[in-house]
């Protein structure tokens, strides 16, 4: 078995820090001194909720999120949050607003219209959502119940820079799943703020969802009580068995950010490795990045080579270089380097090296 870790730029699940990765073995193995490992304790006893309690408070520190909010750990990931926000949400007749730029915002508008009705403010797949709209080309309806926006489009290497603004009085609804805590929020614009939590803070399998509390006692309709926010809010995530190694590495990631200064220092660490690629593509002129300038993603770098059989080339090559997951997504081709929170900067530079090295054979 191979004792070397190698770079690993997978768009999700993805790379986690060494340092949790090592608390987390520990923890298989006995939780806290209690001599039972952490897949093997109850839900119910103390142990597990102290785990809960500390991956809540850590949260709440990380992301300043007041009293008034919720912070839930769910499961069914992002997908299932398309269809809880509408269903628990936006009532029979309403409209929801959604801003469209990429294939998970037009996931989400499919599982909203199952519920109401969905105003598209703006679309950006006219030119294949390389970029975040303008202010100025979003176009609100009258009166929507919320605002629903993707924060960072894991596709097509897009990110918005800051929220958008939605009408007086209209709460924004966000899919972050792919930037969550990648930089700092100010969770008081938001009604409700989603994220799968396997890009930047933890294993596939639990959902994190910041809810504003009276949204999530609100439910506009019967649903089954399993898919209610109120639900969970009022048993504090525990329902049912929760998703618990998924909460245990989810918290060990929140203290992991605390210890390296926050989200305005994991922004600062993001912006530099994103900046090593994006310089790199700048001064090479070879690759052609797929995002337009200023809404390029800090998260995920698109961009694709001359030719269709030389995005395949590098790739292979990058592959034998020592060098995973680079493969764009079939909607965009050529390339794609996943950079979330846990990624070394070592590792942009190594592939920014080896970007100058194959644009130098191949151009
Ligand atoms: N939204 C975004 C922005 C994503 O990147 C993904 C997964 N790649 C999803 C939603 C779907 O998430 P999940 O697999 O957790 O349902």
């Amino acid at each position: 078995m191979p004792e070397q870790r190698i770079f690993n730029f997978s768009a999700g699940p993805a790379v986690l820090p060494e340092e949790v990765l090592r608390e987390a073995q520990q923890a298989l193995w006995n939780l806290d001194g209690t001599g039972i490992g952490v897949l093997e304790h109850s839900h119910r006893g103390g142990a597990f909720e102290r785990v809960v309690e500390e991956t809540e408070a850590a949260c709440r520190r990380l992301a300043s999120i007041p009293d008034d909010y919720a912070v839930l750990f769910l499961s069914g990931g992002a997908s299932t949050q398309f269809f809880t926000l509408p269903a628990n949400l936006l009532p029979d007749g309403a409209t929801a607003d959604y801003v469209v730029t990429g294939t998970w915002s037009e996931k989400a508008v499919a599982e909203a219209k199952r519920y109401g009705r969905v105003h598209e403010a703006a679309s950006t797949a006219a030119t294949n959502h390389d970029r975040i709209p303008r202010p100025a080309e979003i176009r609100w309806s009258e009166r929507p119940v919320y605002a629903h926006f993707t924060s960072n489009n894991t596709i097509f290497g897009t990110q918005w820079t800051t929220e958008p603004t939605p009408p007086a009085g209209v709460w924004l609804a966000c899919d972050a799943s792919s930037d969550v805590f990648s930089r700092p929020l100010d969770v008081t614009r938001y009604g409700v703020l989603y994220a799968g939590a396997q890009k930047n803070i933890g294993p596939a399998g639990v959902t994190l969802v910041v809810i504003r509390r009276d949204l999530a006692e609100r439910a506009v309709r019967d649903l089954p009580t399993m898919l209610r926010y109120a639900t969970h809010l009022k048993e504090g995530s525990l329902y049912n068995t929760p998703p618990s190694f998924g909460i245990f590495v989810m918290g060990r990631v929140f203290a992991w950010i605390e210890r390296l200064g926050g989200l305005a220092a994991m922004e600062r660490r993001n912006r530099e490795k994103a900046g090593v690629l994006y310089d790199a593509l700048a001064e090479l002129g070879f690759y052609c990045p797929h995002a337009g300038e200023g809404s390029r993603s800090l998260m995920n770098v698109t961009f694709t080579t001359p030719s269709p059989e030389l995005d395949a080339r590098f790739v292979k090559e990058a592959e034998a270089a020592g060098f995973s997951g680079l493969k764009g997504h079939r909607s965009v081709g050529g390339v794609r380097a996943s950079i979330y929170n846990a990624f070394p900067k070592a590792g942009c530079e190594a592939l920014a090296s080896f970007m100058r090295d194959f644009a130098a054979k191949h151009g």
